[in-house]
């Protein structure tokens, strides 16, 4: 039998891990693309909402999938830059 490789799918072209700021636990970043965009969420870094159709960043804690987050782009591109305090 062939030795077993592991299993490379890849199903998002663009994840990457991160931490997530709100909940600290480590996150899959995805890229949502604006005919993906389906609802309408509301974007923890402004408080505003995203509207359908709106190409944004979705982090999903590995420890807590249902506990996902949308963020505008350039929210959380400015949370990530700013110095915790
Ligand atoms: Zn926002």
């Amino acid at each position: 039998m062939a030795k077993k490789r592991p299993l490379r799918v890849k199903l998002f072209s663009k994840i990457q891990l991160v931490e997530d700021p709100l909940s600290g636990l480590l996150s899959e970043q995805r890229h949502i693309q604006p005919f993906a965009a389906t609802k309408t969420y509301i974007c923890p870094g402004c408080n505003q909402e995203i509207w359908p159709r709106t190409g944004h960043l979705v982090i999903v804690p590995l420890a807590d999938t249902n506990n996902r987050r949308h963020w505008h782009t350039s929210c959380w591109e400015r949370k990530n830059r700013l110095p915790k305090n």
